[in-house]
């Protein structure tokens, strides 16, 4: 496609608004036929109180609509359905119209003063994965229950600081499809994951989805409240797909230039109004964008800006950025870095299908050393620790299966080449993909996947006779476990909202369109269970308070971590529980961060992480150590002393010491 020289100066679609006339503009094709703007009272329903055509010179169709149009809504229109074009920056219910408001009038008091909170290192950030209604519909305390202004309230506010999480990870808040925003006073749920307007809040997270001023005033409202706590805000960024094609706004202002075609039509995803055409489907979801269009890599670009700019964002996580080409997520990172390098940047390093591009120039995981600055989930040490995402009842490390120790190790190094990781033993990368620690995000469970408890339930045969609501403490003991390998990891440790809680969606796996009573966090878990909610924040705290845990340089973790031979010998005692062979020669992993690593008060920090279901010894350089961690408790003041080079950790716990 040949663009001329003014669209190459990529304007999308513009609304400038004059109180004597407002000017719009809209990147169309220059034999598009009739393209008009509407102009309409209310943002849904009633007639155009006026139509004008728009004229087309020099790659963009423009036209100028006399008299004072604030307060009004607006549409493109070029014979294949209405729209706001691919760049509004308000809109009306639902998203159908774009909306003329005097964006100013949205900033909080104080706006001009919000400033993002101090990070020196990816791995200093603690990401709490959440969606608003999730995290807030079922807290009876709530003023705002599902909405941005949640976050606003001191009870959730209090509750992440308690916590001690410093970086909230949103799930789709851009406008989004599938919750219909004039029938709020039903329950309805949807993670969000069907992008309508890129560049908008959605509207079924506001007090009032009609008035375009509220969303965004709301929106930033809730990003100044965290900030004010210290808590950084991250967007889940969705430009990989649309939720179809023919009713996208990418479509309806120019066919097919967005996306993707499929180079092996008969593989293809869903087929659009134009004749004969087949598109890709990397996404999995019918259609994949094609980010190394100018175009659309110059809109995922101005987004991105825009959302730091305007709505002060501190970070981005990018939906199946394997669908992206990594030339267009370097260029993101570079633009990024010109405003704030400490906006972090991190994405799933997969897609959900076969892309139209080689995977070579994708942004995959094994493909993340050609994108410095940017960070990719490890599937390595979640599916170690848990199980693989392909079968809910295979069991990881965490329930005894054998052979997980490497692709722990790795993911404790952050995913970084080490001298001690064997990466031909290691489940998934057969070479390290990583080459800073800050380039991995290390977790056990996310959003799009049984939660931890749930996920021991269906895959541990111990814990299957468990129903649904039920806990015992084989159970916190191993949810326990599996979180102290993720935050004492070296790469950017991430957890899911309410994994704190005990948090169970009663055995759903893609919960994606699932009532509340599926996915609400269940807050009576806190005084139920506190025990677990006293770990997750201690353990949070050493992390924080102890910088050889996060390290954030490849050299330093390659000089300072070093594993501890792990063969272990069965202790005494314990529980009277058969052990299999495997479970006596595996199931532990130990490390040592040594001689103040990153300036660490504490000489040396020793880890040991075991698994299996009876104590095991470990053999460590002989010292006099403090406990500050043993069989589910914290205390970093400590929990006692042991001298000499044996220790014994207890059964499906972890132990830390330090000298
Ligand atoms: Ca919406």
């Amino acid at each position: 496609m040949t663009l001329t020289t003014r669209a190459q100066d990529f304007h999308f679609d513009e609304m400038t608004y004059q109180k004597e006339a407002t000017t719009f503009k809209l990147f169309a094709p220059a034999d598009a036929k009739a393209v008009k703007v509407r102009i309409y009272k209310q943002g849904l329903g009633g007639k155009a109180v006026k139509t004008v055509k728009m004229t087309y010179a020099d790659g963009l169709w423009t036209c100028s609509v006399a008299g004072d149009l604030m307060g009004m809504f607006y549409t493109f229109d070029m014979g294949r359905g209405e729209t706001p074009g691919v760049f509004a920056k308000a809109v009306g219910v639902n998203g159908q119209r774009g909306a003329i408001i005097d964006m100013a009038s949205t900033n909080p008091r104080e706006w001009t003063m919000d400033r993002r909170p101090v990070t020196k290192s990816p791995v200093d950030l603690v990401v709490y994965e959440m969606h608003h209604r999730d995290f807030s519909i079922a807290r009876s305390d709530a003023r705002y229950p599902g909405k941005f202004l949640a976050l606003t309230e001191p009870w959730a506010i209090g509750h992440l600081q308690q916590l001690g999480v410093n970086a909230i990870h949103i799930l789709p808040s851009y406008d989004y499809g599938s919750v219909d925003e004039t029938r709020l006073d039903k329950p309805q749920y949807n993670w969000g994951y069907d992008p309508v307007n890129y560049n908008v809040p959605e509207g079924g997270y506001s007090t009032d989805p009609y008035r375009p001023e509220v969303r965004i005033r709301e929106f930033k409202e809730m990003v100044q409240a965290l900030h004010r706590a210290g808590i950084r805000v991250i967007l889940d960024v969705v430009y990989n797909h649309t939720y179809d094609i023919d009713h996208s706004n990418f479509q309806r202002t120019y066919p097919d230039y967005y996306y993707r075609a499929s180079p092996n039509p008969s593989e293809g995803g869903e087929k659009g109004s134009s004749a004969g055409k087949v598109y890709s489907n990397g996404s999995g979801c019918g259609n994949e964008t094609a980010s190394e269009q100018p175009m659309m890599r110059r809109f995922m670009m101005e987004s991105v800006k825009y959302w730091i700019e305007e709505y002060h964002i501190d970070g981005l996580r990018f939906d199946l950025m394997g669908c992206h080409d990594i030339e267009t997520m370097n260029k993101i990172r570079q633009m990024v870095d010109a405003i704030d390098p400490s906006v972090m940047i991190y994405g799933e390093g997969w897609s959900a299908g076969a892309c139209a591009l080689p995977e070579s120039q994708l942004g995959m995981k094994a493909n993340i050393s050609k994108m410095p600055g940017i960070a990719a989930f490890s599937d390595e040490i979640r599916d170690a620790l848990r199980g693989p995402f392909s079968d809910d009842t295979k069991a990881g490390w965490l329930g005894g299966a054998p052979n997980c120790e490497e692709s722990i190790k790795y993911g404790i190094v952050g995913g970084i080449r080490h001298p001690q990781v064997n990466m031909a033993q290691v489940n998934y990368a057969k070479t390290p993909w990583a080459t800073e620690p800050t380039q991995m995000m290390a977790y056990v469970s996310c959003h799009d996947d049984m939660c931890l408890v749930d996920r021991l339930k269906a895959s541990i045969p111990s814990l299957k006779s468990l129903n649904a609501q039920s806990v015992n403490e084989e159970l916190i003991r191993l949810d326990l476990l599996a979180q102290t390998a993720v935050f004492t990891s070296q790469g950017v440790p991430f957890m899911l909202s309410g994994e704190e809680l005990l948090r169970t969606k009663l055995g759903v796996h893609n919960s994606y369109e699932s009532p509340d009573s599926i996915n609400h966090l269940d807050w009576s878990n806190k005084q139920t269970y506190p025990q677990v909610f006293d770990y997750y924040s201690k353990l949070i705290a050493l992390r924080k308070h102890h910088p050889a845990f996060r390290l954030g340089d490849a050299g330093l973790v390659r000089k300072h971590l070093e594993f501890l031979k792990a063969s272990p010998v069965p202790s005494e005692g314990g529980e009277n529980v058969p052990t299999s062979p495997d479970l006596s020669k595996g199931g532990v992993v130990a490390f040592r961060l040594k001689n103040y690593a990153g300036r660490d008060d504490w000489r040396n920090i020793i880890v040991v992480l075991n698994a299996s279901r009876q104590a095991q010894q470990v053999t460590i350089p002989a010292g006099h150590y403090t406990v500050v961690c043993r069989d589910g408790v914290i205390n970093e003041s400590g929990l006692g002393t042991v001298s000499g080079s044996q220790v014994t950790v207890g059964r499906q716990s972890a132990l830390i010491l330090h000298d």
